[in-house]
C-alpha cells in the first residue's frame, strides 16, 4: 500500500475498476476528536475484505483493481457522507476533501486509459438476516416502482444498449449472477425479493456522487457479518464474488475490461 497521507492508503490496479473501503478503518488519533452525530458504528473487517478481494483478483481476473482504503476510524470521520455530516473539525474537513480529489484523480486516469470504469464501494452491515444488499442509489419506491433512470451504472447499461431492469435487478443483474453462484437467495435486490420486508439498499455518498449522474458506473456492496468475520468463509465468498464481477461485466459490457486487445 502507499501511504497517500497519514490516513488514507491506495494501491495501483491494471483494471479499470476501483475497489473502496471507506468504513473499516481502525485508527483512533488522539488529535482528532471523536464525531459527536450520525453512524459511528464500523463496517468491521471490509479493509481485511478489501484486501483479501485485491489479493485473489489477479488468478479470476487476470489484473487487480484499483484500491482506496481510509485507516482512521468512522468514530472520526465517514468518508461516505456529505462534509457536513462526515466530519466535524478543520482536519476531518481537509481528509474529507483529499479523499474526494484522490477518487476523482483516480477515475479520471481510468476514464482516459480504458473509456469504461466501474466502482465497488465495500461496506459491511450487522443485519442478522445475512444478505448482501447491492446499492444503485434508488430506493424502496423507485425499486418496486421500476423508476431506474437515476441508478449509478447508467454508462454500463447505456453502452450495452440493455434494459435497466434486467441489468439491476434481473437475470443481467449482479445479484442474480451472486446468487446463481454462490447461494440462491442471498443477493438483494434481486427478482426474486421485491417483496414483504426484504430490506432494500439505496446506497451512500460516493456512489451517488459519481455514479447517478454518469459520470463514472458505481456499485455499493454490504457485505453480511458471516462473509467478513471469518476469513475462510471471507476467501470462499471473494473467489465466487470475483468471478461474479467477472461475468457481470463481461457479459453486459460489450467491450472486455479484463483482456483489452
Ligand atoms: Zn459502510
Amino acid at each position: 500500500m502507499i501511504p497517500l497521507t497519514k490516513y488514507i492508503e491506495y494501491k495501483k490496479g491494471t483494471l479499470p475498476i476501483l475497489l473502496i473501503s471507506a468504513h473499516g478503518g481502525y485508527m483512533i488519533p488522539d488529535e482528532i476528536p471523536d464525531r459527536k452525530n450520525g453512524n459511528l458504528c464500523p463496517d468491521l473487517k471490509t479493509i481485511e475484505f478489501s484486501l483479501d478481494l485485491y489479493n485473489q483478483a489477479n488468478e479470476i481476473w487476470g489484473g487487480v483493481p484499483h484500491l482506496l482504503i481510509c485507516n482512521l476510524s468512522r468514530s472520526k470521520i465517514d468518508l461516505n457522507r456529505s462534509k457536513y455530516i462526515g466530519t466535524e473539525c478543520k482536519e476531518t474537513q481537509e481528509i474529507w476533501d483529499k479523499w474526494f480529489n484522490y477518487i476523482e484523480e483516480i477515475i479520471g486516469n481510468i476514464k482516459r486509459d480504458y473509456g469504461y470504469g466501474i466502482i465497488f464501494d465495500i461496506h459491511g452491515h450487522g443485519d442478522l438476516a445475512n444478505k448482501i444488499w447491492l446499492g444503485y442509489g434508488l430506493n424502496k419506491i423507485k425499486l418496486d416502482t421500476n423508476q431506474f433512470n437515476e441508478n449509478s451504472i447508467q454508462n454500463l447499461i447505456k453502452l450495452g444498449n440493455h434494459n435497466s431492469k434486467d441489468i439491476l435487478i434481473e437475470k443481467r443483474s449482479l445479484g442474480y449472477i451472486i446468487n446463481k453462484l454462490y447461494n440462491k437467495d442471498m443477493c438483494l435486490p434481486n427478482f426474486e425479493n421485491k417483496i414483504g420486508s426484504q430490506r432494500y439498499l439505496s446506497g451512500g455518498l460516493i456512489i451517488k456522487k459519481y455514479g447517478c449522474n454518469g459520470l463514472f458506473d458505481a456499485i455499493q456492496i454490504e457485505i453480511p457479518n458471516s462473509l467478513r468475520t471469518d476469513p475462510k468463509k471471507r476467501i470462499e465468498f471473494i473467489k465466487i464474488f470475483l468471478e461474479s464481477i467477472l461475468l457481470f461485466l463481461s457479459q453486459n459490457l460489450h467491450i472486455n475490461i479484463f483482456h483489452p486487445t
